[in-house]
């Protein structure tokens, strides 16, 4: 249950929002078969997975549409973003860059410590479409964090050196989590509440991977705002630190914004799971691992080890301990990522053990 009204007035105030098409959409939602069973609940999947329209999808698409929305209401050029080395995020903007004839810069942090010299997956992918990269590399007692905040400062540098006007660049952050980019996700929600509705479902329960918390806050933003009954676990796959879930609050009060909507999300309207990261980002971790395998052996379905797995063994941890009602239906939104499989060995840890 939502309040439909104030549905109605979401989905118009969004539609006011330029947004250019770079996926496909709605993205479908796919029943797994076997795991309902071995649960005794209704387990979708969101496929956000197979968003397109390039190769794999992902959550970093819908972003981007509302992203360069905003980029071409400005004229901008030169687009700037940031993410690790294997960021989906960065290589997802390199490829909407090249569709619009715009210039990719990506700044990538280098947290496994690989540099360039054996490119895998999305990097390779990045050198591919012919992004102009900087890699990162961590300082001495430097964590991801400050390192990307390093990163910030050196392309504002650059950005406003190669600029002959203002407006010349735009600065896409991490994760494309911005408020522009986090209304996406708002949009997202309608999108889903239209599909529970003609396909007679009603999911009480939610959970995807959380990583700058831009997925999070859009999907709160609008479950909030639409008062529904529903749970968003956001899992974490990144040690945050204790001011995070505000930081999201604040994100999905500042995306209803740019709909013209002035309601103040709360932390205690957000749920994060926390217990789920393992040993870090990009670190490998026996439970998602294995939930990995499960979802591979069970249904024939590739999660990734960064994000998708770890956000599912929360799901699956609490299906286990019962915490979730027999027979009621739950979503595990398909971020992508599957892409980080063929990465470097350091991100699949256990994976090849066996
Ligand atoms: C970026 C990403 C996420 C996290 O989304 P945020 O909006 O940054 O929190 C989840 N899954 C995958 C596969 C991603 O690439």
């Amino acid at each position: 249950m939502y309040n439909l009204n104030r549905y109605q007035n979401l989905n118009k105030k969004l539609k006011t929002l330029k947004r250019v098409e770079l996926g496909f959409f709605p993205t479908k939602l796919y029943k797994l078969e076997n795991l309902s069973k071995k649960y005794q609940v209704n387990l979708y999947l969101k496929r956000d997975d197979l968003s397109g329209f390039s190769t794999f999808g992902g959550n970093k698409i819908r972003k981007l549409e509302f992203l360069f929305g905003d980029i071409f209401n400005q004229g901008a050029k030169n687009i700037f973003t940031f993410g690790a080395t294997q960021s989906n995020h960065a290589l997802q903007t390199a490829i909407a860059c090249r569709k619009y004839n715009l210039n990719p810069i990506l700044y990538l942090v280098d947290i496994i410590g690989e540099g360039m010299e054996n490119p895998k997956a999305n990097i390779l992918l990045d050198q591919i479409l012919g992004a102009e990269i900087k890699v990162v590399e961590l300082k001495k007692g430097e964590n991801e964090f400050d390192a990307m905040e390093r990163a910030k400062e050196m392309a504002q540098k650059q950005a406003e050196k190669i600029s002959e006007e203002k407006n010349d660049y735009y600065l896409i952050p991490p994760g494309g989590a911005s408020a522009v980019g986090t209304a996406a996700f708002i949009n997202a929600y309608l999108e889903l509440k239209e599909q529970e509705f003609k396909q007679k479902l009603n999911f009480k329960n939610i959970y995807h991977a959380v990583g700058t918390g831009g997925t999070l806050a859009g999907l709160s933003a609008a479950n909030a705002y639409l008062e529904a009954d529903t749970k968003v676990h956001g899992v974490n796959v990144t040690h945050r630190k204790d001011d995070f879930i505000k930081q999201v609050a604040e994100l999905a009060t500042e995306a209803l914004k740019t709909a013209d909507i002035d309601y103040q999300v709360k932390s205690s309207q957000l749920i994060i799971e926390n217990n789920y990261v393992g040993p870090g980002y990009e670190i490998p971790s026996e439970k998602a691992n294995n939930t990995l395998k499960l979802f591979a052996e069970k249904e024939g379905i590739f999660l990734d080890p960064v994000y998708t797995a770890k956000a599912a063994a929360a799901m699956i941890d609490h299906l286990e301990k019962r915490e979730i009602e027999k027979g009621s239906d739950v979503l595990f939104w398909h971020t992508g990522g599957t892409n980080a499989l063929f990465a470097e060995k350091k991100l699949l840890g256990s994976l090849l053990d066996n």
